[in-house]
């Protein structure tokens, strides 16, 4: 049984094809710079990595090189052996509580939604409607990013704010990243034979959120209506005081979509430091003594710490903290800001666990710390192959 995850942004598709029996991925890549010039494809198979430019004008066009490739590489023998495909999809609002297979209303529903997330959905229409003519007997599902959060009760999803905002508008709490944060959740349960935990789970990447799960749900997650809210993040400013928007607006002649740009892609580590979005850059201009480089690295821990924090006391105490992500599966000088900083509820790191790397999961905290601190590698690609082959067996 094979099945392939898709990913489809707005100038890019990534895939992963799966084979089920062994859960292992065959062949993965990416096609990139779609509709724009210098448009390209990068496929990973059996330990090559190939990589060309390409005219790619449409996804559909990425969609054909990608299955007659996966042909001509001897990946598969013929497209007969994809079984099924699953497509990660940004928003499914409160309509989707789970992955389901696709029909036309699936499709009117994720366009009906696109308010929610104006550059992915469409994006993710664009996907499913590629793969639908060049598979038109392919069975399909759609995997939506939000759907984890939907357990999240009232009292956490609603925002105090006039109430016609939530039933005129549907203004509330959604979360993103759920597929991760679920592939966590199971992979802890799993491992560690337990259906009962209160997980903290932070997954910190350029993108990062922090979600409480208690019983394998979600209580509550950091990201809000879009994911801009929550922890400080690559280049968001994760949350903020609303009334900076129309004071910095006046300032700078800018419209509200300029600032809300401008919290999305120039804020976080990058506003902060004024040096670079990525991580890794923060910890090396510290180590030079860029005082800016220390204040983003020291923010990005304070707004880490607090959500784990409050979520804590939330959970009524915690099993397990885990890290996932770039920053959270690499960084071993990040993770251990972080739980240096939660010692007064008897965390404790131990050093030398933190320094393990390339494994899928370890664990990091001392022997006598009153928290099990986990690492655990995020495979959003392969839950959205696994809900897939539940959905169509
Ligand atoms: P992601 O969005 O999950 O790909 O994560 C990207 C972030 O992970 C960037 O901020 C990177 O700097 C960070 N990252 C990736 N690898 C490492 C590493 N070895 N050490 C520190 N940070 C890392």
């Amino acid at each position: 049984m094979k099945i392939m995850s898709i990913n489809a942004g707005s100038s890019s598709l990534k895939f992963s094809l799966f084979d089920m029996e062994t859960e292992t991925s065959i062949a993965s890549g990416l096609f990139e710079r779609i509709g724009i010039e210098k448009s390209n494809y990068k496929i990973k198979y059996q330990g090559t990595k190939i990589e060309q430019e390409v005219p790619l004008e449409t996804h559909a066009d990425a969609v054909d090189i990608l299955l007659k490739k996966l042909v001509e590489l001897n990946i598969i023998a013929s497209l007969d052996e994809i079984d099924a495909i699953g497509h990660r999809v940004a928003h499914g609002g409160d309509l989707y509580k789970s992955s389901v297979l696709i029909t036309e209303k699936v499709v009117d529903d994720l366009v009906n939604l696109k308010d929610f997330a104006p550059l992915h959905n469409p994006a993710h229409v664009l996907g499913i409607r590629a793969f639908q003519q060049a598979l038109p007997n392919v069975p399909m599902t759609i995997v939506p990013d939000t759907a984890f959060h939907q357990t999240m009760d009232e009292v956490t999803y609603m925002y105090p704010v006039p109430y016609e905002w939530y039933s005129e508008y549907k203004v509330r709490k959604y979360g993103a990243h759920g597929t991760s944060h679920r592939y966590i959740a199971e992979t802890l349960a799993e491992k560690l034979g337990r259906n009962d935990l209160r997980i903290i789970n932070c997954h910190l990447g350029n993108g990062g959120s922090i979600t409480a799960i208690k019983d394998g749900k979600c209580v509550d997650t950091s990201m809000g209506f879009t994911p801009l809210a929550g922890i400080m993040m690559g280049t968001r400013s994760g949350d903020i005081d609303p009334s900076i928007i129309p004071y910095v607006m006046e300032k700078e002649g800018k419209n509200a979509s300029e600032i809300i740009s401008d919290l999305n892609k120039k804020s976080g580590f990058l506003g902060l430091s004024c040096y670079s979005s990525d991580a890794r850059d923060i910890l090396d201009g510290v180590s030079k003594g860029l005082e800016k480089c220390y204040l983003a690295q020291e923010k990005f821990v304070r707004t880490v710490v607090n959500y784990i924090a409050s979520y804590y006391v939330l959970l009524g105490g915690c099993d397990i903290l885990c890290f996932t992500a770039g920053i959270g599966e690499n960084s071993i000088p990040f993770r251990m800001k972080i739980v240096e900083k939660l010692a007064c509820l008897g965390i404790k790191l131990d050093v030398d666990r933190n320094n393990t790397r390339d494994l899928d999961m370890f664990k990091i905290s001392s022997d006598d710390s009153s928290v099990d601190v986990y690492v655990v590698a995020t495979n959003e690609e392969l839950l959205i192959a696994r809900d897939t082959l539940e959905l169509i067996s």
